[in-house]
């Protein structure tokens, strides 16, 4: 029997509630979906690699055909080592349309056989991203609800460690 993958590609700098909303809706409809954390630069991420990795695989651990990696270099070489055809990519509002637009169509290009599944958040995500669950845990802000509860106490952490 064809095993039905996908890969759902992102920074997850880190992962939210918004992006897990995304995983709850769309792995019933899967064999595996692998949450591919893109690789970065210290400087251009909040969390290294691997602390993203092991914050969004402890905070999708009740998903038994959710899996974890990260990668450096293009999503469809991944895509075509891993056997899958099928990328999961999430759309708030307008803003991230070109964006994903162009993306899917690239990467239409690179790999001719890939669909780019986009779904729709739900309106009371459809604000919600990583950089502004950043921005407002800075600040002293409440994140609770916007974040799983051990990247909460992740974010927490990490923003009073830089501070001292
Ligand atoms: P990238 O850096 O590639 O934009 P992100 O980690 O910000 O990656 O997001 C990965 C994917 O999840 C993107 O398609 C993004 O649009 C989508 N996404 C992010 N936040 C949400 C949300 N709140 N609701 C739905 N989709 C989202």
């Amino acid at each position: 029997m064809k095993t039905l993958k996908a890969v759902y590609p992102g920074s997850f700098d880190p992962f939210t509630l918004g992006h897990m909303d995304i995983i709850q809706r769309l792995q019933p409809f899967f064999d595996e979906i692998v949450v591919l954390i893109a690789q970065s630069s210290e400087k251009k991420c909040l969390f290294s690699d691997q602390e993203r990795k092991a914050l969004a695989l402890e905070a999708l651990k009740k998903f038994k055909n959710v899996k974890v990696d990260v990668h450096s270099g293009l999503t469809v070489d991944y895509l075509k080592q891993y056997g899958a055809r099928v990328i999961i990519r999430g759309l708030r509002a307008v803003s991230d349309y070109e964006y994903e637009l162009s993306m899917a169509n690239m990467n239409k290009r690179l790999y001719p056989e890939v669909e780019t599944m986009i779904i729709f958040s739900r309106p009371e995500y459809n604000y919600l991203a990583s950089r502004m669950v950043k921005e407002v845990a800075f600040h002293g802000g409440d994140i609770k609800g916007l974040v799983p509860p051990n990247i909460e106490k992740a974010l927490i952490k990490k923003i009073s460690k830089r501070r001292s």
